[in-house]
């Protein structure tokens, strides 16, 4: 099996998968019971804050554990603007942000919210001051993500962000940081967000975990009420297993950020250079793009063929991005891909288990798809 769809999910590694396993078996209280049991549980949760905390230069109790990123990233956008936009009724977004930020930004237009939406300009560049210039004295909101999970697109955030602070400084920040987390070196106080979202399947830990941290001082209305844990922020018995084995993989990723991040960008220079050598293959991707993802098309082949024509020789890619499921990408579109490449996406995406050999036989995949495959027109 050849996987490069880690954008859309990662294999769990073993550690992460024994941490798991510990927890389930040996310190499986209650956090919130008050006896010894509750206290294991209760501290494996607060070791794995310290982790994320270390990991993103800010203290443990700025981070709450969530479902994940989509769970994260609604309880920042409604919960800031449930809090800081009962005046000001403006927030501000971009037009290539996951669902998972789109969607809650649709809820608040129909909470009667003025949603200002920014689309890349006709180079497929979303600059620093596009973002500022979006804000006003009545923006409660800003949310932009870190890395596009469809193009490896870089925002520059901590620019845009820290420009927004200074003018406005009335306005929340808020970062999907989803593709970039353990990937970039990311500091919540340079990156001048009020909350950033990270999840837990991107980066080798199981599905069902992630987190958001939420800067000292600031107010989130908890999207989820009930039994009041982890400071009436996020109700719900905190999933210890999950949890913890996520501190495992922040544990191990943290100091290897740099190393990886050559080794993403040394596979991503040789699927450039081989795929490129392909009669008719596009690459997408620009040099400052993040190096884990990998947009490719094969213009007059749809992607969704080429993708199950790879699948039948053990070789894993997503077309476009795994959540859009079929449907033409607003992402990909906004980004200036016109209707046939729209159509004829691929997107790679690498872990450091990939190696040259999975991208010849890629390559070797892609060019076989060509040959074999009928166009369309
Ligand atoms: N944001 C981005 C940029 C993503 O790539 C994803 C996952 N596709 C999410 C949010 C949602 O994360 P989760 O699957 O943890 O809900």
């Amino acid at each position: 099996m050849i996987y490069l769809d880690n954008a859309a999910t990662t294999k769990v590694c073993l550690e992460a998968g024994e941490a798991a396993l510990f927890a389930m078996r040996e310190a499986f209280g209650n956090p919130s019971s008050l006896h010894g049991m509750g206290i294991e549980a209760e501290k494996l949760i607060n070791f794995t804050k310290e982790q994320i905390a270390s990991a993103l230069s800010c203290s443990a109790d700025e981070i709450i554990f969530t479902s994940g990123a989509t769970e994260s990233n609604n309880t920042a956008i409604l919960g800031l603007a449930a809090n800081y936009g009962k005046r000001k009724r403006r927030v501000v977004t971009t037009a290539v942000e996951h669902p998972s930020v789109a969607e809650p930004f649709e809820k608040l237009k129909a909470m009667g919210f003025e949603v200002c939406v920014i689309n890349p300009d006709e180079n497929g560049e979303m600059t620093a001051d596009m973002i500022i210039d979006a804000v006003d004295d009545n923006t409660c909101l800003v949310s932009a993500m870190l890395v596009n999970n469809e193009t490896g697109y870089i925002l520059p955030i901590a620019k845009a962000f820290s420009e927004v602070k200074r003018y406005f400084p009335e306005c929340y920040t808020h970062c999907d940081a989803v593709q970039g987390f353990e990937k970039l070196s990311i500091k919540a106080k340079a990156l001048c967000a009020d909350t950033i979202s990270f999840s837990g399947h991107k980066i080798y830990a199981p599905k069902g975990v992630g987190g958001l941290y939420i800067k000292k001082g600031v107010r989130v209305a908890p999207l989820l009420v009930g039994g009041g844990q982890q400071k009436n922020l996020r109700s719900g018995t905190e999933s210890v297993p999950l949890i913890y084995a996520l501190g495992k993989t922040v544990e191990m990723l943290t100091p290897t950020i740099t190393e990886r991040y050559e080794k993403a960008s040394d596979l991503k220079s040789h699927a450039i250079y081989k795929l490129g050598e392909i009669d008719g293959v596009i690459i997408n991707s620009k040099d400052n793009y993040s190096p884990y993802i990998l947009s490719v098309s094969l213009p007059g082949y749809k992607s969704e063929t080429v993708l199950h024509f790879l699948e039948q020789s053990g070789i894993y890619v997503s077309s476009g991005s795994a959540c859009s499921r079929g449907k033409k990408s607003s992402v990909l579109a906004a980004f200036g891909y016109g209707d046939k490449l729209l159509d004829s996406t691929l997107r790679i995406s690498f872990s450091c288990e990939n190696t040259h050999a999975h991208i010849d036989s890629l390559a070797d995949g892609l060019f076989r798809a060509r040959e074999s495959l009928a166009r369309i027109k």
